[in-house]
C-alpha cells in the first residue's frame, strides 16, 4: 500500500526508492533504466516511423535474444570448483547442480552448435529445472545465487507462499518473472537467460494435513500456474507487479531459457520415503561419497539419508502435482550442516562471515580475530538452534553488537580477539537449551 503513494515509473512500475533516478512528469514518470532502454531502442533505428515499442516490455527483449552473444558455458568441474569457493559441504548437490546448469546453458547454445543439415539439429533438448530439498540455512539459496554469479546472468529470489492462482487474493505467479526482469535492470533479453530461485516451494503442496483448506485449493492452482512458466512460455508480466489489471501494461518475456531452481525444507517428506522403503530404510546409506565420516548414526543422519532417496512419487504423495514434479527433473537433497562444517562456513568461504566482520572492523582501525575455541562455540550454538548457517549470523550479530556500537567512537588502532568467554557472556548455555526445548 505504501508503494501506491510513492511515485513509480510508468513504464516498469518500480518505485522511486527502487531506482537510481525518477523523472516525474504531470501524468507520467520514467526511471533512469527505462530512459536508457528507450535511448537504445531509438538509437538502433529499428522502429518504423509511427511504430510503437514496449520500452519496459519484451517486445524488444524477446526478439533481441538471438542477438545476445552465446554464453560461455563452464564445464561441470569448473562450476563445482567455483561453488567450492563459496559453499561449504553439499558435495553431491554441487555435482548435480553443476551438471544440470551446464546442460541448461548448453541447451541455449544448441541452435548455434548444429548446422541445419545435421540430423541432431532437429533433436530438441528439454529443459531441466532443479529442485533443492534441504533444511533451512543449509545453502540452497546460496548455491543458486553463486551459480548466477559465475555465469554472470540475472538472478532473483521469490517466495512461493504469497503466490496464488489468478482470481484469488495474493500475488500472480508472473511477479516471479517481474523480479527477474528488475534484477536484469529491465533488460528482458538478459532476463530470458537468468536464474530464478523460488523458495518455500513445499508450502504450495495440496497436503491433506495442511492447516488451511483454502491454501490447499490455491496451492494446487499455483502449481498449475507455475507449470507454464517453468516449462517455457511467452508470459505477460504486469509491469506494476501485484495483480493483473485490464488496463495494465504488460512485459512479454519468453521463459524457455530461464533456469528455475525451486527450494524447500519439505518437513515430513522423510516419513513418506521411509514408508515407501519400508524395512529397507533401516541402514539405508546415502548413494554418494563425499559426506562426513563418523557421527552419521543419529536421528538427523537417518533423516538426511532418507531424503537422498527421494523419488518423484514421494513428492507427489507430499502434495506436488505430477506435472509439476515432471518439470523439476533434477532433484537433490542437501545435508544439514554439521558442527565441523559450520566452523568452516565461518572462516573458509571467500566472503565468509568472519572475513566480513574483520573487514568492517578494519575500516575502524581495529584488527579483529576469533579464537578457535570461539569459532567452535559459535558452531555449537548454531547446531543447537537448528537454523543451520542462518543461526550463525544472528549469533554473531549479538556477540558483535557492543563492539560494533563502540568501534566508530575510538580513534586509536587496536586489536580485539573474540574468545569463547566473550561468547559465553552473551549466551549462557541454559538460554540456548531453553529456546530450543
Ligand atoms: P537456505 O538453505 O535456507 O536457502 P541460505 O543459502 O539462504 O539457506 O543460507 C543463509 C546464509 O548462510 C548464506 O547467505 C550463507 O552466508 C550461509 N550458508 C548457508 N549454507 C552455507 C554453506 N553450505 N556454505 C557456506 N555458507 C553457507
Amino acid at each position: 500500500m505504501a508503494k501506491r503513494s510513492m511515485p513509480v515509473c510508468s513504464f516498469c512500475g518500480r518505485a522511486r526508492n527502487q531506482v537510481k533516478q525518477l523523472l516525474v512528469g504531470p501524468d507520467c514518470n520514467i526511471c533512469d533504466a527505462c530512459v536508457e532502454l528507450s535511448r537504445k531502442i531509438l538509437s538502433e533505428g529499428s522502429l518504423a516511423p509511427g511504430a510503437a515499442a514496449a520500452v519496459a516490455g519484451g517486445a524488444a527483449g524477446a526478439a533481441d535474444n538471438a542477438a545476445l552473444p552465446a554464453l560461455k558455458v563452464p564445464k561441470p568441474h569448473e562450476i563445482k570448483a567455483f561453488l567450492d569457493e563459496y559453499v561449504i559441504g553439499q558435495a553431491y548437490a554441487k555435482k548435480v547442480l553443476s551438471v544440470a546448469v551446464h546442460n541448461h546453458y548448453k541447451r541455449l547454445n544448441q541452435a548455434a552448435h548444429f548446422p541445419k543439415t545435421d540430423p541432431l539439429s532437429s533433436v530438441e533438448i528439454q529443459k531441466s529445472n532443479i529442485l533443492l530439498i534441504g533444511p533451512t540455512g543449509s545453502g540452497k539459496t546460496l548455491l543458486a545465487r553463486t551459480m548466477a554469479r559465475l555465469l554472470d546472468v540475472p538472478f532473483s529470489i521469490s517466495d512461493a507462499t504469497p503466490l496464488t492462482e489468478a482470481g484469488y487474493v495474493g500475488e500472480d505467479v508472473e511477479n516471479v518473472l517481474l523480479r527477474l526482469i528488475q534484477a536484469a535492470n529491465m533488460d528482458v533479453a538478459r532476463a530470458e537467460r537468468g536464474i530464478v530461485y523460488i523458495d518455500e516451494i513445499d508450502k504450495i503442496g495440496r497436503k491433506a494435513e495442511n492447516v488451511s483448506i483454502t491454501r490447499d485449493v490455491s496451492g494446487e492452482g499455483v502449481q498449475q500456474a507455475l507449470l507454464k512458466i517453468l516449462e517455457g512460455t511467452v508470459a505477460n508480466v504486469p509491469a506494476h507487479g501485484g495483480r493483473k489489471h485490464p488496463q495494465e501494461q504488460f512485459i512479454k518475456i519468453n521463459t524457455e531459457g530461464i533456469l528455475f531452481i525451486c527450494g524447500g525444507a519439505f518437513v515430513g517428506l522423510e516419513d513418506i520415503v521411509r514408508r515407501r522403503l519400508g524395512s529397507r530404510s533401516i541402514g539405508f546409506i546415502r548413494p554418494h561419497a563425499g559426506g562426513e565420516p563418523g557421527a552419521e548414526h543419529n536421528r538427523h543422519a537417518e533423516f538426511l539419508n532418507l531424503l537422498h532417496a527421494v523419488e518423484p512419487e514421494d513428492l507427489i504423495r507430499y502434495g506436488l502435482i505430477p506435472e509439476f514434479v515432471g518439470r523439476l527433473p533434477a532433484v537433490v537433497a542437501l545435508d544439514e550442516l554439521s558442527e565441523d562444517n559450520l566452523v568452516r562456513v565461518l572462516t573458509e568461504p571467500k566472503n565468509s562471515m568472519v572475513r566480513q566482520y574483520e573487514k568492517l572492523m578494519a575500516m575502524e582501525n581495529i584488527k579483529l580475530s576469533f579464537a578457535p575455541a570461539a569459532l567452535r562455540e559459535l558452531a555449537r550454538l548454531a547446531v543447537r538452534k537448528h537454523t543451520g548457517a542462518r543461526g550463525l549470523r544472528s549469533i554473531l550479530e549479538r556477540v558483535m553488537l557492543d563492539i560494533m556500537y563502540e568501534a566508530p567512537m575510538q580513534s586509536q588502532a587496536r586489536a580485539y580477539q573474540i574468545t569463547k568467554a566473550v561468547i559465553d557472556e552473551h549466551y549462557a548455555p541454559e538460554e540456548v537449551d531453553r529456546k530450543t526445548a
